[in-house]
């Protein structure tokens, strides 16, 4: 895979004469989920705004497609576009009287004509759940809404890469779930993505890639059971290791587990487990013996089915902002609203039955998943799209 965005050697000294970053160098690779992770101080902000041509650095330099960025306002305005990024605060990013305005600032600038700017507003309030929030004062919103709103400004500049500062802080834990949910679908859809958090559980679950910085630079990078499963660097980084680990190293000292295969989600520690304890092939089920997953794609069928798919199964999930809309307009009750895929395979292996609604651009990612996990662990569940 080839590197969408480079930091080279990157120092960065603030005016007051701070170096916030100290010889920087990461590549990030076109496609992936990365997170960035580090004690306050770190450089974690800097460096995303070096990203993004917010700052120059002192010296080194920042490549887009290898392409070195140049920092005339021409160059920064291309550059922003490929690169969006939201702020940690979005109090810092939303300035305009209406959400319409505070959207359409960034197509207006890039000189887009007056249809095509309305088109992507449109577009990008419906994707990030806010349609019908036009004409409201965007500080009168919650935490979460201007969160999106300020989602939405990036999105209808249609970037290649979005990067997020600190995306879940100050939310409530289904707010920050449905955001890191919608960062999901938008790296399905092709996103370069690169989050900066504190939040170790976050970064464990969701990121291809973590970066650990630490004073400037970096500390160590790669997949995310690999980095946090090292407990120097866990503690040099002033982190702490996500409970999901802690839990499995503690039963791999006990011997009840191997430890070599560390569980990513809860669904890989509780097979891991049965397995432990019935033997693996006691885990290879048929498929008459699982519950079987429907998939209801709300952007191609009419949303009157689901309600009766959702009548004939035992839990129903919605994925995305326009299936949950489209769910809370039909009045069906939702069983799950994140971690969807993961909680209707869970029921499937104890014989219940789920619908999970979602949007075209989900629907692919949904049968690989529950195929792969079924190929790894000899459990076929079927799937069907409806
Ligand atoms: P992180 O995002 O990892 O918390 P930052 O990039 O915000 O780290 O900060 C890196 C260092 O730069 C910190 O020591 C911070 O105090 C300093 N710093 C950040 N912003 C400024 C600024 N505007 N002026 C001076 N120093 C700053």
């Amino acid at each position: 895979m080839t590197n969408i965005l480079e930091a080279c050697d990157l120092h960065y000294l603030y005016s007051d004469g701070l170096k916030a970053l100290r010889g920087l160098s990461l590549g990030i690779e076109e496609g992936r989920k990365v997170a960035l992770v580090g004690p306050n101080g770190a450089g974690k902000s800097t460096l995303m705004l070096a990203f993004n041509g917010v700052i120059k650095p002192t010296s080194g330099e920042v490549r887009f497609k290898g392409v070195p960025l140049k920092y005339d306002p021409r160059s920064l305005r291309d550059v922003r576009r490929k690169v969006g990024m939201v702020f940690q605060n979005p109090d810092d990013q939303l300035f305009a009287p209406t959400v319409c305005q505070d959207v359409a600032f960034g197509p207006l600038n890039l000189g887009y004509p007056k249809e095509k700017v309305e088109r992507y507003v449109d577009y990008a309030l419906s994707y990030v759940g806010l349609s019908g929030y036009e004409d409201r004062p965007p500080h009168h919103l919650s935490g979460g809404e201007k969160r999106r709103v300020a989602i939405a400004g990036v999105l209808a500049m249609e970037p290649e890469v979005m990067i997020l500062d600190e995306p879940t802080s100050n939310l409530d834990p289904a707010s920050a779930e449905e955001i890191m949910e919608m960062l999901d679908e938008l790296s399905c859809g092709g996103k370069t993505m690169v989050v900066s958090t504190h939040d170790v559980e976050l970064a464990y679950r969701w990121a291809d890639e973590v970066v650990l910085m630490e004073g400037g630079k970096l500390l160590h990078r790669g997949s995310a059971s690999e980095v946090f499963s090292d407990p120097e660097l866990v503690l040099r980084a002033r982190v702490k290791a996500p409970l999901l680990l802690e839990i499995y190293r503690e039963l791999s000292i006990r011997r009840v587990l191997n430890g070599s295969n560390p569980p990513k989600n809860i669904l890989e520690l509780t097979d891991i487990m049965e397995a432990a304890a019935k033997g693996s092939e006691a885990l290879s089920k048929s498929k008459a013996d699982l519950g079987c997953i429907k998939v209801f794609n709300v952007d191609t069928d009419d949303p009157s089915k689901a309600e009766a798919i959702s009548k004939t199964v035992d839990c129903v999930g919605a994925m995305g902002t326009n299936a949950k809309t489209i769910a809370a307009r039909k009045k069906i009750p939702l069983d799950f609203t994140y971690g969807i895929i993961d909680k209707c395979i869970l029921k499937a292996i104890v014989g219940k039955s789920s619908l999970i609604m979602t949007s075209g651009g989900m629907v692919e990612h949904i049968f690989k998943r529950i195929r792969n996990y079924g190929a790894e662990w000899g459990r076929e569940i079927q799937v069907t799209l409806e």
